[in-house]
């Protein structure tokens, strides 16, 4: 039987916003799907467009509180100022607008979906890219996220029994999920990230392992900033391939962050668009049942490209690096300008990727020390 992979996507995307001078663009999306769309990667036999539905209220209160759902549904209703800092809401960081609890069950609303066409609709894989919200606390917003598709998708999954392998490639640690799961070992949590010594969300040390049961099944593979293409492969390679093997999930879910690329404005580290395709490679070939979700990303024409480049990966498909005039019309409708898709090779200045590499191997030996034994891994 032939392969479907099942692409989540609503034009809702585009009706909210952050607000002008907010780093989170909403056209992003429309963007990204365009060009997968004008790339020839979604008219296809093995594609299949499913709309984005809204995340039911009962699924967030698996992990959300019901006075900070309350809270957040009561200051979307207009467009007063709110605030509420003991929930994170109403700061520069997390804004209160009009419309931000639909928005937020929207894009949690993907997330579930792309499970729900994995584990019961028979796909191979599937993408929805409003997802990856992974800063979200069960009663607190934090970095832009307002609640947690992942964790909340997550919790379905082990409602159903389904052991999870869940990788966070964004440039962020992915803390809210890593939180979540802490203390399981039903959920085996990696996260490779930009150091948090002095960049948010300030966690994700190497030593944060997990705790009573979970002990072992948190993972965090700390960079430091330059860290390149070459840096994260070499993780995978070492780590994050033999664990994903040696706790054999039933599913793997997967946050595809685009800020690890070198022209992020928000991030430090090194990477092309090559390391994402690289990503997308590494999960299809373990054959495990696999969930892609979006996650950062702050500028549009990488995000864009990236996640169109993920998708060819996902599903097989070859696509062309030069853009089409067409192509090149809607990005000058941005003003925007960029004439291919892939990213020209990049390695950090030999400095940096010295510095890179010694504190990438300082941290795989600690894992390999402390967390492969516990999944009968070998060095
Ligand atoms: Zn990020």
């Amino acid at each position: 039987m032939s392969e479907t992979f099942a692409l989540i996507y609503s034009s809702r995307f585009g009706e909210y916003s952050y607000g002008d001078f907010h780093p989170f663009k909403v056209d992003r999306y429309r963007l990204t799907y365009e060009l997968m769309e004008q790339s020839g990667l979604v008219d296809l036999p093995q594609v299949k467009v499913v709309e984005c539905p809204f995340v039911s209220e009962d699924m967030l209160l698996d992990f959300h509180r019901l006075d900070y759902l309350d809270t957040l549904k009561k200051f979307s209703m207009d467009d007063e100022p709110h605030a509420n800092f003991f929930y994170g809401l109403g700061d520069v960081e997390n804004p209160v607008f009009k419309g931000l609890y639909d928005w937020s069950r929207l894009m949690c609303g993907g997330t579930i979906e792309a499970v729900r066409q994995v584990t019961e609709h028979g796909c191979r894989a599937a993408f929805s890219m409003a997802g990856g919200w992974h800063h979200a606390h069960a009663a607190r917003a934090s970095g832009f996220s307002y609640l947690n598709d992942l964790v909340v998708a997550i919790k379905q999954l082990l409602k159903q029994g389904k052991r999870v392998v869940y990788v966070d490639i964004d440039a962020h640690h992915g803390d809210g999920v890593q939180e979540a799961f802490y203390s399981t070992d039903q959920v085996l949590t990696i996260s490779i990230h930009e150091n948090g010594k002095d960049f948010y969300p300030y966690s994700g040390f190497v030593d944060e392992v997990g705790s009573g049961d979970g002990y072992g099944y948190s993972v965090n593979i700390p960079l430091v900033s330059h860290s390149d293409d070459l840096i994260f492969e070499q993780a995978f390679q070492r780590v994050i391939l033999p664990l994903i093997e040696g706790f054999a999930p039933d599913v793997l879910v997967t946050q595809m962050g685009a800020d690890p690329l070198r022209t992020d404005p928000l991030t430090r580290l090194e990477c092309t668009t090559a390391f994402m395709e690289y990503a997308g490679r590494q999960f299809l070939a373990t054959d495990i049942p696999w969930v892609a979700i979006g996650g950062g990303g702050y500028d549009r024409l990488n995000v864009a490209r990236t996640w169109t480049l993920l998708w060819a990966t996902m599903i097989g498909e070859y696509v062309d690096d030069e853009f089409t005039s067409s192509l090149q019309a809607t990005i000058a409708e941005i003003d925007e300008e960029c004439f291919w898709l892939r990213d020209l090779p990049h390695m950090a200045a030999p400095d940096d990727f010295a510095r890179a590499q010694q504190a990438l191997d300082k941290n795989l030996s600690f894992i390999e020390r402390c967390i492969f034994p516990l999944f009968n891994l070998s060095v």
